[in-house]
């Protein structure tokens, strides 16, 4: 007999051997019909494994959270069965779960187009509706071998070789149809549902090496219901509609180019929201008691070996070697012993120089230094996308250095400069990740207990929910991550801060102790938006460019019915200038309706529009951005109600 034991703490026993199906169905009848799965002591298994020890189980149902991976990976099982009855010389290679759905890469002399989905997916719903059941077979190695060999599939006879020798080699049939799978499966085809699309479809090498076969992957989205996967596919479209590429040319924010990959060329009104935003920045970090600095950005390779970047992070820092021009040509002179320089890819170690400056004293501490830190990275150019991802970009960066019993009062203040700063761009979800201890780390496991229970200790006194993402720290620390829901609920990952106990010591920062004693200051980096490019990124998008007033590049626009009230126009066009609002004028002779199209394309929050009416009673007619209609109101009035809502949420 074997002990079981449930989520409510009941122990009960079994016949050694018994599965989940049938203990579930021995439970009762409506549990059965919704458990899809279970877990074995926290590990998703088969419902029909057998339970041969002692152990915890725990049913997962079909709507549940854990499920969604369950019904990825069973309907990325379903298109390659759907694939191969229908092109039957297709090889099939792999099929994993992503992020929102699967993909599965196929072997075939003609790649899959668009144009194949409506068959696909009409028989992936066939063979869901079939309902064959999963079953789980261990066979043995050569005889799979042998059985893949036969049917063509020489890839699984390639990934067969690539399985390490003590693991069982575990077959997943549905029907007629099986595959090669580490598992666990829901119960039948029928688990899947019918809330499932395939997306795209792209070219893909052999093991993500271009001197391999070229695969078509197919990609799909599966979800528990069809509401789910309507919304899911409506945030798709959406996104696209917002894609801050394409609004960053329809507004002039910005461009790329080829000859400077990765790096933006901002416009007047995009490099105007910049400012906005650094400004904002800068009096928000200025209000939190840091001291803004500015170090260089090229700097001798030496230091950076001593960093540890040299090492760890060669490969992404663009290297410099620091040429002098030869006295009689004119030529640049490589000295065969001339010094490499390397644009910085982080802020920190030129931090840890300004603070080594001097001696510091325990009452010098905690020490918040901030810097708008210009920084680059060579990132692979297929990387890059837009504002999102570039290989020149400006942190909101700051370093603080302070005493281990430091460390939970500045994360408390962090957190708090965190949720001023979302709250007054908008974003009310804020979700919190603790990643722990990586496998590969430096420093003592007291430390560590010591680092993750600190930044822990501080959210709990806050009151803030967090999750842990075990092992994910950098290694140098543990690090909390501060992930933003946007308006179409995407997440972005922004705000960070990391605990660093390894980088004061590598490069010899210390203070004086009360004991007068000398002690290595903790480290912590941290920054609020992350990157200017990319959060600008994500608030266009957010906004879908329809920036609040206060980031607007134009506020207003003052655009008149006749020339005749020109003169008028240009004082109403004074005044908003005087109130600090960014103005533009329209005096063009285009009928009213042209103009007010034109500015509300562009996005203008604000258009006073002026005729003879208003000319002469020293009105304006308002019109606002995404309202129908207009309103008639003093001159005086419409100035002062702007200004106020363009004055920056912490000015107001
Ligand atoms: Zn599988
Ligand atoms: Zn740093």
């Amino acid at each position: 007999m074997v002990n079981v034991s449930f989520p409510d703490g009941a122990v009960r026993e079994y016949t050694r051997g018994t599965t989940g199906t049938t203990i579930v169905d021995s439970i009762s009848k409506s549990l059965a019909k919704k458990t899809v799965a279970m877990r074995i002591n926290g590990e998703l298994a088969d419902l029909s494994d057998p339970l041969n020890e002692d152990c915890a189980i725990e049913f997962v149902q079909r709507d549940d959270e854990a499920a969604l991976e369950l019904i990825r990976h069973d309907c990325a099982h379903v298109l390659a069965e759907a694939v191969q009855e229908l092109w039957p010389d297709t090889q099939v290679t792999i099929g994993p779960v992503i992020e929102n759905g699967f993909y599965y890469d196929f072997a075939r002399d003609q790649h899959f187009t668009e144009q194949d989905f409506e068959a696909i997916e009409k028989k992936m719903a066939q063979i869901i509706e079939r309902g064959a059941v999963f079953t789980k077979e261990v066979w043995d190695r050569e005889e799979a071998k042998r059985v893949f060999a036969a049917k063509g599939e020489d890839y699984k006879v390639e990934l067969i070789d690539a399985i390490p020798g003590d693991e069982d080699l575990k077959i997943y049939k549905q029907g007629q149809w099986f595959d090669l799978c580490r598992g666990p499966h829901m119960r039948s085809t029928k688990d899947v549902g019918v809330a499932f699309k395939l997306t795209k479809v792209a070219g893909a090498y052999w093991r993500g090496d271009s001197n391999n076969k070229m695969l078509s992957r197919i990609y799909g989205t599966a979800w528990v219901n069809p509401k789910q996967l309507k919304a899911y596919l409506h945030m798709i479209e959406e996104a696209e509609k917002r894609d801050h590429r394409k609004l960053g040319k329809e507004l002039d924010l910005f461009h790329l180019q080829e000859e400077a990959q990765g790096s933006v060329f901002w416009h007047p009104k995009g490099f105007n929201i910049y400012n906005q935003m650094e400004s904002y920045i800068r009096r928000k970090v200025n209000a939190a008691g840091y001291k803004e600095i500015k170090t260089p950005q090229l700097m001798d390779s030496k230091l950076w070996e001593k960093s540890g970047h040299w090492s760890k992070f060669r490969e992404d820092m663009f290297v410099v070697p620091d040429l002098e021009f030869a006295s009689d040509a004119e030529q640049l002179d490589v000295a065969p012993d001339s010094k490499l320089m390397a644009l910085k890819p982080m802020n920190c170690p030129a931090h840890i120089q300004v603070f080594n400056q001097g001696i510091k004293s325990y009452r010098d501490l905690p020490l918040r230094f901030a810097e708008f830190g210009c920084c680059h990275r060579n990132e692979a150019h297929g990387a890059l996308h837009g504002l999102m991802r570039v290989r020149q970009m400006t942190q909101d960066d700051g370093h603080v250095f302070c005493r281990e019993d430091q460390i939970t009062s500045e994360t408390e203040a962090f957190c708090a400069l965190l949720d001023s700063v979302y709250q007054d761009l908008g974003f009310t979800e804020v979700k919190i990740l603790l990643a722990t201890r990586p496998d590969m780390r430096a420093g003592s496991d007291e430390t560590w207990d010591q680092a993750e229970k600190g930044l822990g200790d501080a959210l709990r006194a806050t009151g803030r929910e967090f999750e842990i993402a075990e092992g994910e720290g950098a290694f140098y620390g543990p690090k909390l991550e501060f992930h933003l829901k946007d308006a179409i609920g995407r997440s972005w990952q922004c705000g960070t801060l990391q605990l660093d106990f390894v980088l004061p010591e590598r490069l010899d920062a210390s203070y004086i102790a009360e004991d007068g004693s000398r002690q290595r200051p903790v480290m912590l980096h941290r920054a609020v938006l992350g990157t200017l490019e990319r959060f600008i990124g994500i608030l266009i998008e957010n906004h879908a460019g329809r920036m609040p007033m206060w980031l607007a590049p134009t506020q207003v626009v003052v655009a008149t019915i006749i020339s005749d009230v020109d003169p008028a126009a240009m004082k109403v066009v004074e005044k908003l200038k005087a109130a600090g609002l960014r103005v533009e004028t329209d005096f063009r002779n285009e009928k009213i309706n042209y103009k007010v199209r034109e500015h509300s394309t562009q996005k203008v929050p604000a258009i006073l529009v002026l005729g003879e009416r208003e000319a002469e009673e020293g009105t304006v007619s308002v019109r606002r951005l995404g309202e129908k209609g207009q309103k008639v109101v003093s001159v005086e009035e419409a100035v002062a109600a702007l200004a106020a809502e363009a004055t920056p949420p912490d000015l107001k």
